[in-house]
């Protein structure tokens, strides 16, 4: 038996509690994973308070990810104490996923974990700093290196956002970190940040076109902040755009596409590719600074998760929640 958060539903609605499951229990899969860390994400908290419609079958585990050891495999892919991590795949959405002991799922989910990762570091990093990855290697394919100027980050000082300013400041590009936080200014600029700027000046409605900022943007926020960020964006610029923090609406036009050449990628983590992902976590082993990444972590039991997911929809919650299922 092993401890695991439940999603339930009735007629009175979600709800959500700590409970003790069996292995019996979990659902098919080649691959039996002990679980060491997991964490708490944006869309967890979404899964968890049930602000929308992220769970698709009940009763569910949520958790998008993990970082854990293989306990048993049928799969010639994985042995028994192979490392590993799990992002997405609907894990936590329509499979059990990661906020528990225990899990059991498709070979094909797994992505081995590179040499010196560890399972916390990786869960440190978990969906939020892979997407952040996803986003910066956008970014590269699409050719900006640091002499093209500043990138802007939104959201800079939560999850995706902490780890795309330290990933972007460490390989050499100037940031500006936007956040709605005075507070974590400090915070902002110890990663890397090299401008801080206020929230409020992106929220307000865009106009099709502002002075031309920066070369690129990694945008959590969509919404105003988004169009903002599109209007502000140079000649031949992208920005990529993995989040709905703002909103899920886009009032923009499209005089920055079709006078500027701007480019707006979009950045899924979910159901991205294996071998993207397999380079993903190869580029995080090697360019993440983990001194850095250790400044955005914050310890979260697994019971504290469902009291604390309000706060993280809120925006209270900085850098990267991690949660101790049985560490290695
Ligand atoms: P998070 O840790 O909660 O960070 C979100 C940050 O957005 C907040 O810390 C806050 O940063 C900022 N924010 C909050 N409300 C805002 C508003 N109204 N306007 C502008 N900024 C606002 O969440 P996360 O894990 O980084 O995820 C961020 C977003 O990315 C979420 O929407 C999540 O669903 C999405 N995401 C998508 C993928 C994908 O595959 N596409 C993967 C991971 C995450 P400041 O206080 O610094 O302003």
């Amino acid at each position: 038996m092993f401890d695991a958060l439940l999603i339930e539903k009735s007629e009175a609605g979600q709800s959500a509690r700590l409970t003790r499951l069996d292995t019996a229990q979990l659902p098919e899969g080649e691959v039996l994973v002990d679980i060491a860390w997991s964490t708490l994400n944006y869309k967890d908290a979404l899964a968890i308070t049930g602000t929308s419609p992220v769970v698709r079958a009940f009763p569910m585990v949520p958790g998008i990810d993990f970082a854990g050891v293989v306990a048993e495999s049928s799969s010639p892919a994985f042995k028994p104490g192979d490392r590993v991590v799990l992002n997405g795949w609907g894990v936590g959405e329509t499979h059990w996923g990661g906020l528990s002991g225990r899990a059991r799922v498709k070979a094909d989910w797994l992505v081995a974990l590179p040499a010196g990762i560890s399972t916390r570091q990786a869960m440190a990093i978990g969906t939020a700093g892979y997407t952040a990855m996803l986003c910066v290697m956008a970014l590269e394919r699409h050719g900006l290196t640091p002499g093209d100027g500043e990138i802007v980050v939104t959201g800079a000082a939560g999850g995706v956002g902490s780890v795309a300013v330290s990933l972007l400041a460490g390989l050499g590009f100037r940031v500006a970190a936007v956040t709605g936080r005075a507070a974590e200014h400090g915070y902002l600029t110890e990663l890397g940040a090299a401008t801080i700027i206020d929230r409020a000046e992106l929220s307000a409605p865009s106009r099709p076109l502002a002075r031309e900022r920066w070369s690129g943007g990694i945008d959590v926020a969509g919404g105003p902040v988004l169009a903002n960020v599109l209007a502000a964006t140079r000649y031949r610029g992208i920005v990529a755009a993995c989040g709905l923090a703002a909103g899920m609406d886009l009032p923009t036009t499209v005089a920055p596409f079709i006078l500027r050449g701007v480019t707006l990628a979009g950045i899924d983590s979910v159901m991205c590719p294996k071998a993207e992902r397999a380079q993903a976590w190869q580029r995080l082993a090697r360019d993440l600074d983990r001194t850095k990444l250790e400044r955005m972590v914050t310890e979260l039991p697994l019971t504290e998760v469902l009291a604390v997911a309000p706060a993280l929809l809120e925006g209270k919650v900085r850098g990267r929640l991690v949660v101790p299922i049985a560490p290695d």
